[in-house]
């Protein structure tokens, strides 16, 4: 980037690659797109510099396995404008941050334990002016409050837990009738065996799956989509720690 720039400016050829890498992904990117992931670029720089916020520094990184990464969910599952959507475990705002921008329609709460994460995150969204409210807590504890539980079209969710955990945690915040949608980096056998064993405790079962492969790095990439087919038997999520520490499955 030139010189005068100021510090955290995505460079021509960040925006180029993301650009690209978008396309590939199946999203094609729109210039005032293109400028929301550059402001977002900016704060999550300003906002590293301040907090542990992401282990990614390099614009390369950034812009493929967060911005790009983050749309591979769209590739399975239903996204309808206006669904409800919860990103659980969003961390820095991935990938809710990414969808808000490419589907502005969708209702996007973004749920981490960190508060300080969560803030980031919301006022992140409120200064480009995205559809995504932040929401700091337990998915255990929020599985159980009535004003969330079994309240979204969508929950989704990047690099949180195993299968088994995630089925736990996200079925009951779901309608009947709606899914999670589970990114991974690989999902072995093992996982995906003991994960759909798990759905079927908490009321789901398996919709759909895509594999694939990050666009560029081609690291492999995949989706499995649980649809939420049953109530949420009352005694799940159960407390704190127990759906890690003792998976179903
Ligand atoms: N999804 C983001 C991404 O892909 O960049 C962040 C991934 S980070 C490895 C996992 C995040 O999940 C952490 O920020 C952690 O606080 C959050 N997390 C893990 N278990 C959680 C739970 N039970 N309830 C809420 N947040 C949780």
């Amino acid at each position: 980037s030139p010189p005068s720039a100021p510090p955290g400016t995505l460079s021509e050829a960040g925006r180029a690659l993301l650009r690209q890498a978008a396309e590939e992904a199946g999203v094609a990117l729109s210039d005032s797109q293109q400028e929301a992931f550059a402001q977002l670029y900016r704060r999550l720089l300003a906002g590293s510099a301040q907090m542990n916020l992401t282990a990614l520094h390099d614009e390369r990184d950034i812009v493929l396995k967060h911005f790009v990464d983050s749309l591979g969910c769209l590739a399975a599952g239903d996204w309808p404008a206006g669904a409800s959507v919860l990103d659980l475990g969003t961390g820095a705002g991935f990938p809710a941050l990414p969808l808000a921008i490419v589907r502005p329609q969708l209702r996007i709460t973004a749920l981490d334990a960190t508060a300080k994460k969560v803030a980031f995150v919301a006022r992140t969204a409120e200064e480009l002016g995205l559809p995504v409210t932040g929401l700091a807590g337990r998915a255990e504890e929020i599985g159980r409050d009535p004003e969330h539980r079994g309240r979204y079209d969508v929950v989704v969710t990047r690099a949180v837990a195993a299968l088994p955990v995630l089925a736990e945690l996200a079925l009951p915040l779901l309608k009947l009738g709606g899914t999670l949608v589970a990114q991974k980096a690989q999902l072995s056998q093992e996982e995906r065996e003991a994960g759909l064993r798990a759905a079927a405790q908490v009321g789901g079962e398996l919709a759909s799956e895509w594999s694939g492969s990050l666009p560029v790095l081609s690291d492999p990439r995949s989706l499995i989509v649980l649809r939420k087919v049953a109530q949420t038997p009352e005694t799940y999520p159960r407390r704190t720690g127990i759906p890690n520490k003792r998976p179903l499955g």
